[in-house]
């Protein structure tokens, strides 16, 4: 007889780890089935690692609200937890008269959001702050900062293990079958295929959360769930530029990215990156090719650097929504009942700021798991 389990969550990413701690604690038999042989191997470890204020988002949509929930919350626990970040602010900085305007729409969204510490700055203020920075105009969001993704990544197993959720790694969900009121997981291992029987699914597959939803027998095309691949190629500037600034320093925002901006390591190396290229396929390859393109986008407001500078990092990949032109489109956070699938909850589409709002996320979908199991 295959085993049967409460909830079963679908991903060891950052949502998943966090969701498994969230819905643990309600005292639930939670088992995550992860198909990688450990935890945050994807997404939630190819990223830029920064804290999000939440200033990019439309009011009101989940994006907006989970960043800036989760930024409060992600910094409480950081502080409390001893998981290494730095709040120091970032500017995102104008290059000409178009940008200056954006940055006035920005400064109005992100007060609409609730980011209320946010200043316009002038030119002669940036370079203040950042002398070796070329600006028109900035726009200071000091909530901004970066942390240690590994170490948050880790804590956040722990936390779920201690509260007594079970992860089953080298585990991949291949099927999802209503069985009345419960699902019929198919999983495969490295013995083969078995069953497990749950009352609540919660899919936080990351790359794959469209096609776990369509197991399941979700309609993706209907229902909006169909994922674009996005890639996010990051190069490093040598050791000579360790604290060229003090901040992270961003362009005003592309239309599938927030553009190639500057980050940095608790250590003070510097990065640039991502890029935003829609892709088929996963490949974590960096094009060298791509190297000018970095160069001469970082190159208008940071205008020390040389491109022999440059050197490839790493990449990540978006799950977006959004296909290439299409307009804003928010995370999805679904219980699917009016679907028909009472007890299947839908995570799709969670890219940036997906690191920084997971402990929001968490709480948001143990708030759903609660009235199921009431
Ligand atoms: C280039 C880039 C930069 C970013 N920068 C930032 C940033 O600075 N700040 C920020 O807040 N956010 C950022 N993000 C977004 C953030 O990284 C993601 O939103 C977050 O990591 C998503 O976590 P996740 O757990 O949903 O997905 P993942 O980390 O991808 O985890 C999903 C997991 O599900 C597993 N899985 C998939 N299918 C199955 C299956 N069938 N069976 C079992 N397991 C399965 C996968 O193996 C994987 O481990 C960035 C993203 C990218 C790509």
């Amino acid at each position: 007889m295959a085993a049967e389990i409460d909830v079963a969550i679908i991903g060891a990413g950052v949502t998943g780890l966090a969701t498994a701690s969230e819905i643990a604690q309600l005292k639930r038999q939670v088992f995550v089935f992860e198909k990688n042989r450990t935890f945050g191997l994807e997404t939630s470890s190819r990223n830029s690692e920064v804290i999000h204020a939440g200033i990019y988002y439309p009011e009101n949509s989940l994006k907006a609200k989970l960043c800036v929930e989760g930024k409060n919350l992600l910094y409480e626990l950081c502080s409390k937890h001893n998981i290494a970040h730095k709040q120091l602010g970032k500017i995102i900085v104008a290059t000409d008269k178009n940008e200056t305007a954006q940055l006035e729409k920005l400064y109005e969204q992100g007060r609409r959001n609730g980011v209320e510490d946010l200043m316009l700055l002038s030119q002669a203020e940036v370079k203040k702050l950042e002398p070796n920075v070329e600006a028109k105009a900035g726009l200071l969001s000091p909530s901004s900062g970066i942390l240690d993704s590994r170490t948050l990544l880790k804590y956040l197993y722990n936390q779920a293990r201690e509260k007594g959720a079970e992860f089953v790694f080298n585990t991949e969900v291949i099927g999802i079958e209503m069985a009345g009121a419960k699902y019929k997981l198919q999983i495969k291992d490295r013995d083969g295929i078995s069953d497990a029987i749950a009352h609540v699914v919660v899919n936080c597959a990351g790359l794959n959360s469209d096609k776990v939803a369509q197991l399941a027998g979700i309609d993706i095309g209907k229902a909006g769930y169909k994922l674009h691949y996005c890639k996010g190629e990051y190069f490093g500037l040598s050791s000579k530029y360790r604290n060229v600034v003090s901040r992270l320093i961003y362009p005003t925002p592309e239309q599938a990215g927030h553009g190639i901006h500057v980050t940095m390591g608790l250590d003070g190396r510097v990065r640039l990156g991502p890029n935003a290229l829609y892709v088929k396929a996963i490949d974590y390859g960096v094009d060298d090719t791509h190297k000018e393109t970095f160069y001469s986008s970082t190159k208008r407001f940071l205008p020390h650097i040389e491109l022999e500078d440059l050197a490839p990092e790493f990449a990540g990949i978006r799950p977006k929504l959004q296909g290439p032109g299409d307009s804003f489109r928010d995370f999805v956070i679904a219980h699917e009942d009016k679907a028909g699938f009472p007890g299947l909850i839908n995570l799709v589409g969670i890219e940036s700021p997906g690191l920084t709002a997971a402990p929001a996320i968490a709480r948001y979908v143990g708030r759903m798991v609660r009235g199921l199991c009431d």
